[in-house]
């Protein structure tokens, strides 16, 4: 084939999420919205803030030169600035606008900051069960994507495991807490054995290895507090995006923040802005930019989230069904009820329940619900859910 056989196989194999979330919408044409019982896809249910739709009346009064034009490549002045003092408030750190680069979202920050760091035959870590983009991601880059089973128990990472997964070839470890699709929080000393791992590993291999911070549930917590990932190690990029904390996944906007105590902090700015370049991102959303810079301490709406949160896992408990209890996120990590997740999805499927068996995440035995999706659909699934408990009795 004359074509570039990488991308072709990437989108013939397709994402299974997207490809249960399109079986889902049409399923519902078919048979009414109300009758199937879609978990698959973590579009916000949660409508952006009123401060948004403000915020975008207010930009859109701005000469359409102006307003539509290009930004600097890095982001507009001010937005970074805004983010950098937001951050700078919350985290008692000391960042300015020229520690950011603003992206078209989580998926922009994370391929330009591998594309920042990795050479071929480079290795990245990711913790299993992952989210599948990161595999698509890591391999674009031109770098081998190695899974490391997080702690069967608890969920936490396995930091022996990732010291004994470190090779020569290791350039960076990608971990993301709250977690899609577990919703487990690492804990500050998870990620201060983490650290430890990384930095005598990364002696021992001769260079230092890089912590990719995926951070886009950060805001969306029950009770837990996320630690800041840069304070426990600081060869750490994080990277961040406002489509799920402010409900806005369409826009594509989110930053690189490359902290001024990372050690390599000069380079891999300059190498940050190259990939963005080379990846052919010209900027950021130029209205959302503008957005950001007036919405960036807009609270995050977590209400509906803890009350699908509660009325799932009742519901679910009530039925017997095993699943880790979520500590962040809007995914619920449920235990199928065979070992083949395929197999147990094919028998939800038959119920109109839709989850993603958790096959797609590097891991047998598991499927993932997205409860960012209406009460009423929790609530409605609950008989769908007993008869499938039934057909294993
Ligand atoms: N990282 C994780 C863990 C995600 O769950 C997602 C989206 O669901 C992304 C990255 C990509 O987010 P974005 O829509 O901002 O590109």
């Amino acid at each position: 084939m004359s074509i570039n056989e990488k991308s072709y196989a990437f989108g013939a194999a397709k994402s299974s999420i997207r490809e249960i979330a399109a079986y889902g919408a049409a399923r519902k044409a078919e048979i009414g919205a109300e009758n199937v019982f879609d978990f698959s896809i973590g579009n916000p249910s949660v409508p952006a803030p009123e401060s948004v739709r403000a915020a975008i009346e207010r930009c859109a009064q701005l000469p359409p030169t102006e307003l539509h034009g290009y930004t600097p490549a890095a982001g507009l002045p001010q937005a970074r600035k805004a983010v950098a003092d937001s951050l700078n408030r919350r985290f008692s750190t000391s960042y300015g606008l020229e520690d950011l680069y603003l992206t078209c979202g989580a998926a922009a920050s994370i391929s330009i900051t591998l594309h920042a760091l990795v050479n071929p035959g480079d290795e990245v870590i990711v913790i299993a069960p992952y989210f599948p983009e990161y595999r698509v991601w890591i391999e674009t880059a031109g770098a081998t994507c190695v899974e490391v089973m997080a702690d069967p128990e608890t969920f936490q990472i396995d930091t022996a495991a990732v010291a004994a997964a470190i090779t020569p070839a290791t350039k960076a470890i990608i971990v993301d807490s709250p977690n899609n699709p577990v919703g487990s929080v690492y804990s500050a000393q998870n990620l201060a054995d983490l650290a430890q791992v990384l930095t005598t590993r990364g002696e021992e291999i001769g260079h230092p290895i890089y912590l990719v911070s995926d951070e886009p549930y950060r805001e969306i917590t029950y009770g837990v507090e996320v630690p800041w990932v840069p304070a426990a190690y600081e060869r750490t990029i994080v990277c961040y995006s406002y489509s799920k904390s402010l409900s806005l996944p369409g826009e594509r906007i989110g930053w690189v923040l490359v902290p001024n105590t990372n050690p390599d902090h000069d380079e891999l700015m300059f190498a940050v802005a190259g990939a963005g370049r080379k990846l052919g991102f010209v900027c950021a959303p130029a209205l959302f930019q503008r957005v950001l810079a007036e919405c960036v301490d807009e609270p995050t709406d977590i209400d509906a989230y803890a009350r699908n949160r509660e009325a799932l896992t009742r519901g679910l408990s009530e039925l017997g069904y095993e699943y880790i209890e979520p500590q962040g996120a809007f995914y619920l990590w449920v235990k199928a009820l065979e070992p083949d997740a395929e197999a147990f999805f094919r028998k939800a499927k038959a119920f109109e329940i839709l989850p993603v068996p958790s096959d797609s995440f590097g891991c047998g035995g598991w499927v993932r619900l997205g409860y960012c999706v209406s009460y009423d659909t929790i609530v409605n699934s609950m008989p769908a859910w007993k008869k499938l408990m039934e057909q294993y009795r």
